[in-house]
């Protein structure tokens, strides 16, 4: 069984045009700050840094 309430799914937003591009999970036990990644927008055509948002519904 699957412990509840350590994962939860977030979106990771461009930051240039704010297009929701990736849904990923985090262990908010582990990690407290956001995430920050540096992921390839096909919006805007190149790689720009990709920003957790509030998760998923
Ligand atoms: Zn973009």
């Amino acid at each position: 069984m699957a412990k509840k309430g350590a994962r939860e799914i977030v979106a990771l937003v461009c930051s240039e045009c704010k297009a929701h591009n990736y849904a990923t999970t985090r262990n908010k036990v582990n990690i407290e700050k956001k995430l920050e990644i540096k992921k390839y927008c096909k919006n805007c055509k190149k790689n720009t840094l990709h920003k957790e948002t509030t998760k998923l519904k």
